[in-house]
């Protein structure tokens, strides 16, 4: 029996999604990794993994090129087991009361971490629907949580999370008619350029988890917030 999948991962050049791109490629699986920048460590995987590896171009923040990727993809595959929206950004700006405020940063901000998975799910729907796993999972983060906030600040980054919590929650409800399996995940405090070098995991440490969590998770949990070891996030 043939147990290869199809996941598509977007933000793939770097950081968490690269992480996600390389552990899938080593496990066997074949690969759609979205990237807006090109990295010597993707263009390494693709020498090593060229059957495996489908690398197509796509900035999130252009409905116009996640339109032309979705072209691509759909004459390169058949079907989508799993989809990772990983894109993200934090922003430029270190949002206190105090200081000014840059709600133009703010906005680019939700589009690419809000709106852009909404409307990349909407796009991959007909590949997930002859998928196997049929699964969509947003790499959000426990900054979204409204319980777990007791530091302030933050507000495009946090709010722009807590939307695409609230998003996921739609989504959930529409997609468990087709099977589909919908879940928001944070991946613990990870050193990547967003995370630091001081952050408290390493990518391959998180990847670790969130991969064998997102194993483990049936249409049982959709709609849910989850760690990367599986606990349910307060909202
Ligand atoms: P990262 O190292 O900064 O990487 C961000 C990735 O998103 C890059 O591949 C970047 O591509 C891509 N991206 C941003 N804007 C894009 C756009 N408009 N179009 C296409 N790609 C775009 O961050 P990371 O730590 O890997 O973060 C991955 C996800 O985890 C994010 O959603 C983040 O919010 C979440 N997260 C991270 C942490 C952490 O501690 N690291 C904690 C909680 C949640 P470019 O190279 O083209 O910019």
């Amino acid at each position: 029996m043939d147990h290869t999948k199809t996941y598509m991962i977007t933000g793939a050049n770097r950081g968490i999604g690269l992480g996600f791109t390389r552990h899938y490629l080593q496990q066997g699986h074949r690969i759609i990794a979205t990237h807006r920048n090109d990295s010597k460590e993707l263009m390494a995987l693709q020498t090593e993994f060229p059957s495996h590896l489908i690398l197509i171009t796509m900035d999130v923040l252009l409905a116009a090129s996640i339109q032309q990727a979705f072209t691509n993809i759909t004459s390169a595959v058949t079907h989508i087991d799993v989809l990772i929206n990983n894109a993200g950004r934090y922003g430029s700006d270190q949002a206190t009361i105090t200081k000014k405020l840059d709600i133009e940063d703010m906005a680019i901000t939700f589009r690419t971490n809000s709106l852009a998975p909404l409307l990349i799910t909407q796009y991959a729907l007909p590949l997930l629907q002859k998928g196997n796993d049929k699964k969509v999972i947003h790499v959000s983060s426990k900054m979204g949580s409204i319980t777990d906030n007791t530091s302030g600040g933050a507000y495009g980054y946090r709010a722009s999370k807590s939307a695409l919590n609230a998003i996921n929650k739609s989504l959930s409800v529409e997609l468990a008619k087709e099977n589909i399996t919908s879940i928001v995940m944070h991946p613990g405090w990870v050193q990547t350029d967003m995370g630091g070098k001081n952050a408290a995991i390493t990518t391959d440490e998180a990847i670790q988890d969130l991969t064998q969590t997102i194993d483990r998770f049936t249409i049982e949990h959709t709609g849910g917030f989850f760690e990367r070891t599986g606990e349910t996030i307060p909202w």
